[in-house]
């Protein structure tokens, strides 16, 4: 085998961002941790093209998470990190995305810091960043905007979301919502109340950077409607702001669909 570059022998457990889906985004360090390590513990978000550079030698465990299916429990994960790193194996922790951005990496950081297993922490492109580029909607743009948030639109079994609406109703900031699809219709009219304006451009992408990418674009208060129209399904990340009218000319992966609404069609069919 080659001399690893980038991943030490000596470290237990790389947790690493697999990134959004398109393999060519793994980072080269996530890649060589890929070929080294003796078993993975993936998530469900890790795309069949990341899990298929993978040798077929390698362990491969699924703690794959569905909202509402958890399918291993956090604590089990954690447990199941601080057993294999125990039995002297070289375990990767593949994560969709980056790690540390709603991805609970630091949360099992703390456990194995807590059981004396060394770590390293692999970043990888998230999902912003990479529907983000994939869909021609630059994060921020010069006099544009002058920052951006990543907010969750989702929230802890049973609870209601409760964001802090009008700090977020900020023209000037372009809003990125993981895990938004299930509260869209509340997020839109929370927002709109707030006061940001009802056409602020609006976007839904779904699994984005992967060839099944689908990207809509709308204004804020349409973005329910357009989302339920085109069916949108997890994992889709939502972005608000000025920056998504760039899509129009700077998308180049794949075109984004207009939503047709029942009120365009009959504009413009009766336009004669
Ligand atoms: N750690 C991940 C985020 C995990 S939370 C990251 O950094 O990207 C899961 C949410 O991420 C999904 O509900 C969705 O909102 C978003 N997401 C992850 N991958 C995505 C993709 N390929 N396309 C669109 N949204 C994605």
């Amino acid at each position: 085998m080659t001399q690893a570059l980038y991943c030490k022998s000596d470290v237990s457990v790389f947790i690493v961002g697999a990134g959004p889906g398109d393999p060519g985004l793994l980072t080269l360090k996530g890649a060589e941790c890929l070929k080294m390590a003796d078993v993975i513990v993936y998530d469900r978000l890790v795309s069949d093209d990341i899990l298929a550079m993978v040798p077929d030698s390698t362990e491969k465990i699924f703690a794959g998470k569905a909202a509402r299916d958890h399918f291993m429990p956090q604590n089990e994960i954690n447990q199941t990190l601080v057993d294999l790193a125990n039995l002297g194996k070289t375990v990767v922790r593949l994560k969709g995305g980056d790690p540390f951005i709603f991805g609970r990496g630091s949360e099992e950081a703390m456990f194995l810091a807590e059981h004396q297993i060394d770590f390293e922490i692999v970043p990888g492109i998230t999902a912003s960043a990479g529907c983000g580029a994939y869909a021609g909607i630059p994060l921020t743009h010069r006099g544009f905007v002058t920052g951006v948030r990543f907010v969750t639109g989702h929230c802890r079994e049973g609870q209601h979301l409760d964001l802090n609406w009008k700090s977020l109703a900020d023209p000037n900031t372009t809003l990125v919502i993981y895990m938004g699809l299930i509260n869209i219709e509340k997020i839109s009219k929370e927002l709109i109340a707030a006061g940001l304006p009802a056409d602020m451009p609006a976007a839904g992408i779904e699994r984005g950077t992967t060839p099944d990418q689908r990207t809509v674009v709308t204004t804020l208060e349409r973005l329910p409607e357009c989302i339920e129209r085109a069916q949108l399904k997890a994992p889709s990340l939502l972005i608000i702001g000025k920056v998504v009218e760039l899509s129009d000319t700077i998308a180049w992966h794949t075109q984004a669909h207009e939503c047709m609404m029942d009120g365009d069609e009959v504009t413009s069919a009766g336009a004669d």
